[in-house]
């Protein structure tokens, strides 16, 4: 690991560990176009969660867009399918590579540009 510094850190640069974002909100996810890998505990399943779609999906409800907030409302679907438990807390991780399928619908330009300002001010 010999790679050059960048004269502007990445937000939330860590040394050592280029290119990785100290990220808490889905709404950081969209801006730095992050997703979340989710692995559940129990069987190891694990998805890439489309985390900038879920971001204006919580904006749009009025939910909370922290990513703790949105990993407590999660639960394995393979699990579930399987045994029925609900089984919760998996661990996460972030990550650059898309979710397979569809994106989930984000705001039009405009509006992203105005949330984006907003969050500047
Ligand atoms: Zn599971």
């Amino acid at each position: 690991m010999c790679g050059k510094v960048s004269r502007e850190p990445p937000y939330g640069w860590v040394p050592g560990k280029e290119n990785y974002r100290s990220i808490r909100t889905l709404f950081e996810c969209a801006l730095y176009k992050r997703y979340l890998r989710v692995t559940c505990w129990q069987c190891k399943y694990s998805v890439i969660m489309d985390a900038p779609g879920h971001w204006w999906r919580c904006e749009q409800k009025g939910l909370s867009d922290s990513i703790a907030a949105f990993v407590r409302r999660l639960h394995c679907s393979q699990c579930f399918k399987r045994s029925g438990i609900k089984v919760r807390q998996p661990k996460v991780g972030q990550t650059s590579e898309e979710p397979k399928g569809p994106l989930l619908p984000g705001p039009d330009h405009y509006t992203w540009k105005r949330i984006v300002n907003r969050q500047r001010s």
